[in-house]
């Protein structure tokens, strides 16, 4: 009788043990996601922290010029990014922002960049360092998130910490994507790279998680990132003409 109630005793608690493996536990909301921080690389030489610090706190929306913009894909080449459910972060944000860039070069007065046209290897600095170099107005960088739990999903993105124009350029951008996720994750602030050494408003969008296979589905349709890709268009559009 004793040796059952032991039995019984040892089973319950393997239960117990056990049951927290199996569902992964999804503690993502505070994480901010793996994208290279400005410890990473050496700063551009043409970064100028002073324009940077007039541009960006900056509130009030620019004259009515045509505004120089620059895309950047993020990762490629040697570095895919994040890789999960049969696709890649690198052919993900390329198709995206080379989506954008023909949407709003259709239909924006704007004169387009982009820091990569294909599968190739960029620096973090030269992708700073050639938004510096063209005077852009507006820089966005186009990323996929992912995390250890497969359960982590939706949108998210990154402003500069601080700056009321990279917030605004953000928050923009967050509200024309916003209609595509049933996950909404907010305007977050990190010192990346691409954030901190660009000398104007900047932005960086985590569209999904490639570790969540509905958030993967959605990534692998081509009508799916066509609404994103016209979503970013939309958002600078708002942020640059006010409408
Ligand atoms: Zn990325």
């Amino acid at each position: 009788m004793k040796w059952t109630k032991t039995l019984v005793a040892a089973l319950v608690c393997t239960t117990a043990l056990s049951a927290p493996a199996l569902a992964a536990k999804d503690d993502s909301a505070n994480v901010i996601a793996p994208e290279a921080h400005y410890t990473e690389e050496k700063a551009p030489a043409n970064y100028n922290p002073a324009a940077k610090s007039s541009t960006r706190v900056n509130s009030i929306v620019p004259d009515a010029a045509n505004p120089i913009i620059v895309l950047d894909p993020g990762h490629g080449g040697t570095d895919p990014g994040a890789v999960g459910n049969g696709i890649r972060e690198s052919d993900v944000v390329l198709d995206i922002a080379t989506r954008s860039k023909n949407y709003m070069a259709a239909n924006y007065p704007a004169t387009l960049y982009m820091t990569r046209t294909a599968d190739t290897t960029v620096s973090l600095e030269s992708r700073a360092s050639f938004a510096n170099s063209k005077g852009a107005n507006i820089f966005v960088s186009y990323h996929i998130n992912s995390y250890t739990s497969s359960t982590a999903n939706g949108l998210e993105v990154y402003q500069y910490p601080g700056s009321t124009s990279s917030n605004q350029l953000s928050t923009n951008i967050y509200n024309k994507l916003k209609p595509y996720y049933s996950t909404l994750r907010g305007v977050k602030s990190a010192e990346f790279y691409v954030l901190k050494y660009t000398n104007m408003p900047a932005s960086l969008g985590e569209t999904g998680f490639i570790s969540n296979a509905t958030d993967a589905t959605n990534l692998k349709s081509a009508t799916f990132k066509q609404n994103l890709a016209v979503g970013y268009a939309q958002g600078m559009h708002v942020y640059w003409w006010g409408f």
